[in-house]
């Protein structure tokens, strides 16, 4: 009816000239729901900031975690953003968690425990073999002068290598290769930790060491519990073991496939 369509045509011009203002509020609050949503995710807000202090409170200070630069590298370094996405927000939980590829990030108060036997200083080079998701590496690299780690598995030495330098860790190198062997361009170290059961330490790791320097590793079968051990080189040289605790860590291997 020609009335009817008298009457629409101005209602519907009125809706075309919305249509563009419209879409654009809608783009507005979209960019600004993205970037809270990233900000959330992305970033360091202060909840995760508030969930970090609380696992160092509760999970390793309260099991005499007690030197002071190993519990603000602990506090300072978001763990969140060294787990796959989707495991955020149990980050900060009393446990580990898978990175991919059939390896796991160490439970938090294990993290804490090994960086504290190693008794690292300010002016030490740290070599770590097992990079995984980058985390205890940055959190060494909070305390020493330089950390050079060594990763097995392509894929993940090369997304903790970009995270890492992304987040501007500058004081970290990563090699994708067989950690067996240490990095023997970079000996000798202070420190040494490796994050990977082996059935024996690997003899370079024991050369690679500095003379007073300290190892931790855990010494023993896969998928059975292993002993977290203590290595010491003395100011002559020897070598003195210590058993520390028992642990469960993925394997040492000598390939990748
Ligand atoms: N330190 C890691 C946890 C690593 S899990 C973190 O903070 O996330 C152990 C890692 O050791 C795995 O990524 C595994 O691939 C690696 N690995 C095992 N054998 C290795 C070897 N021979 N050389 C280097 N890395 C090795």
């Amino acid at each position: 009816m020609p009335s009817c369509g008298y009457l629409a045509l101005p209602a519907r011009r009125a809706t075309c000239k919305c249509l563009p203002v419209l879409a654009f509020l809608c783009a507005i609050l979209l960019c600004y729901w993205r970037i809270c949503y990233c900000s959330l995710l992305e970033g360091d807000s202060e909840q995760y900031k508030g969930l970090r202090h609380r696992m160092v409170d509760q999970q390793i200070a309260a099991r005499g975690i007690e030197d002071e630069h190993v519990l603000q590298a602990m506090r300072d370094v978001p763990r969140h953003l060294f787990v796959p996405k989707g495991r955020r927000s149990s980050a900060y939980g009393d446990f580990p968690l898978p990175i991919g590829y059939g390896q796991t990030i160490s439970q938090p108060y294990i993290v804490a425990l090994m960086t504290e036997l190693l008794e690292p200083e300010k002016d030490d080079v740290a070599l770590e073999v097992g990079t995984g998701s980058g985390y205890q590496a940055a959190v060494l690299s909070r305390i020493v002068k330089e950390v050079y780690t060594v990763e097995i598995i392509p894929p993940l030495g090369k997304a903790a290598e970009k995270r890492l330098k992304e987040a501007a860790y500058e004081n970290i190198k990563v090699k994708i290769g067989d950690g067996y062997y240490g990095w023997e361009e970079y000996a000798l170290f202070d420190c040494i930790i490796v994050t990977a059961a082996s059935d024996h330490i690997p003899p370079s790791l024991i050369r690679q060491l500095k003379r007073g320097g300290k190892m931790a590793i855990p010494v023993g079968s896969p998928f059975q519990v292993q002993n977290l051990m203590l290595v010491e080189k003395s100011g002559e040289g020897e070598i003195q073991t210590r058993n520390i605790l028992p642990v469960r860590f993925v394997p040492f291997r000598r390939k990748w496939k």
